[in-house]
């Protein structure tokens, strides 16, 4: 049995600049927040693929001889996250492979559901896997398809996979987008003009496509493959439509506040979530204090509805890396008082409502109550911009298993205790919807209500969802 990735990723690839590669640079710099374990990039310069994959953070990877190797005016990259302990260069994407009609590379965001079938499958016929990855069964399924043309066998290949991606692919001459036809991750075309030619962008999220001072033109619709060559672009709908499964926790939480996603700025979104759960959970206070950065668009709303003043009462240390020394004589909540620093100036004698997106394992919330008592507060009511997070993600979202999810066997009270707020109230699930006045349709949020919309690949396995959970993977 092999191990389970769980991946959060961002994707992004430009066709017909000619600095495609330096553009795709900024773009995965843009995106850095979906994934910060590794980073690459491969450009097409029409006769070869040129790939540069290294762990680590865009800034630091791709430094000025990098991208100079990285010739040629298409080129995608990947930005990529893990925290199941597969942090390794053989699982760094993008993915370059041979095969019979010549170099193929592959950038991938999302998680199928049915990897490990469809992988024993092809290891049973003979495949040999290098990662662990998803990704590399969809190459498997590409390389190993009897179909004739790139187009036909990608089409074969994503319809045995179940489950979310947004894809990449770039060969000598074509770049090619692909989103399942839930579309669970968000995909975004844009395009720009460079000299008399027009150019496209495709990226995980619309802040990308800023940077580069390109257009946003629309999403890649869930189902659509399009594909950028010399005739320029082409849309293809291939699968049969199904109902779409966008992921709500991109408004929650993941996506930066500045992207436009699903048509609708997030931090607009957020503020709008802060505002329902004022509604729904006033309460007697002197002011209202973000856990920055996640925190803030929700308790800016929560603040403009209640009427109550907006403090930072928690001031966030924005260099603070993957790993710090700790001293060896203990200092209480350590990790979370290197990202954060409580102002008593602020706090001291207050009654403060403090707003975050979301509990995942409740031991941020638990240090940050402490934290803001330490500091002087009188009362602590913890508010929170989504229900409470009780299921894992398979879909792409790297929630751990759902043991660990303190909301999956816990009550809000037996929460509160155990954070030790004075108060505990977490938007109600119509709330969350409040910003589409009510409207449920279209959105995956399984994570909160346990409805998870692909259960198991169907082609005759009976392998359940909980068999992907990657504590029995492991
Ligand atoms: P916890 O201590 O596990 O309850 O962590 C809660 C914090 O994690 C909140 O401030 C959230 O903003 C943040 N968070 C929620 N989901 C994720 C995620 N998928 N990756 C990283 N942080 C997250």
């Amino acid at each position: 049995m092999f191990d389970k990735l769980r991946e959060e990723c961002a994707v992004m690839g430009v066709f017909g600049h000619p600095e495609a590669a330096n553009m795709v640079y900024l773009g995965l710099y843009a995106l850095q927040h979906r994934g910060q374990e590794s980073s690459g990039i491969v450009s097409s310069d029409g006769k070869v693929l040129v790939s540069h994959r290294q762990m680590g953070l865009v800034a630091d990877i791709f430094k000025e001889e990098v991208i100079k190797r990285l010739e040629g005016a298409s080129a995608i990259g990947h930005n990529r996250y893990s925290t199941s302990g597969q942090s390794h260069i053989k699982n760094a994407q993008p993915f370059v492979v041979e095969y019979v009609q010549g170099p193929i590379a592959i950038s991938h965001n999302g998680n199928l559901v049915n990897a490990g079938v469809l992988r024993d499958e092809l290891e049973a016929s003979g495949s040999i896997f290098q990662s662990t990855s998803d990704t590399e069964v969809i190459i498997h399924l590409i390389a190993t398809s009897r179909e004739t043309t790139l187009m036909g066998r990608i089409v074969e290949a994503l319809s045995r996979a179940r489950g979310a991606y947004s894809l990449l692919f770039l060969t000598l001459d074509r770049m090619i987008a692909a989103r399942d036809p839930m579309g669970f991750r968000p995909l975004v075309l844009g395009e720009f003009k460079s000299g008399r030619t027009r150019g496209f962008v495709v990226a995980s999220e619309t802040c990308a496509l800023d940077l580069i001072e390109a257009q946003y033109l629309r999403e890649v619709e869930p189902g659509e493959i399009i594909t950028f060559g010399p005739k320029g672009m082409e849309s293809l709908k291939p699968f049969p439509p199904a109902p779409h499964a966008k992921c709500i926790f991109e408004y929650i939480y993941f996506a930066r506040p500045d992207s436009n996603l699903y048509g609708r700025n997030v931090y607009l979104v957020r503020k709008e979530l802060g505002r329902q759960l004022a509604r729904e959970n006033g309460v007697e206070a002197d002011l209202v204090t973000p856990v920055p950065d996640s925190g803030v668009p929700a308790a800016i709303g929560y603040a403009e509805e209640s009427g109550l003043p907006l403090e930072f009462g928690l001031i966030r240390n924005h260099y603070v890396g993957r790993t710090f020394i700790e001293p060896q004589e203990s200092i209480r909540h350590f990790g979370v008082k290197i990202k954060l620093n409580a102002q008593r100036e602020v706090l001291e004698g207050k009654r403060v409502v403090v707003v975050d997106d979301s509990i995942v394992r409740g031991t941020t919330s638990r240090k940050i109550v402490r934290m803001l008592r330490d500091a002087g507060a009188k009362k602590v009511h913890m508010r929170i911009s989504s229900p409470p997070t009780t299921g894992p993600c398979y879909y792409g979202i790297d929630t751990p298993t759902r043991s660990e999810l303190i909301a999956s066997a816990s009550s809000v009270e037996e929460i509160r205790k155990f954070i030790d707020a004075d108060s505990l109230c977490y938007l109600s699930h119509e709330g969350m919807y409040g910003f589409l006045d009510g409207r449920t349709q279209g959105f995956c949020d399984a994570c909160f209500s346990g409805n998870y919309p692909v259960h198991f690949d169907d082609e005759g396995h009976t392998r359940q969802l909980h068999l992907f959970d990657a504590t029995q993977q492991r």
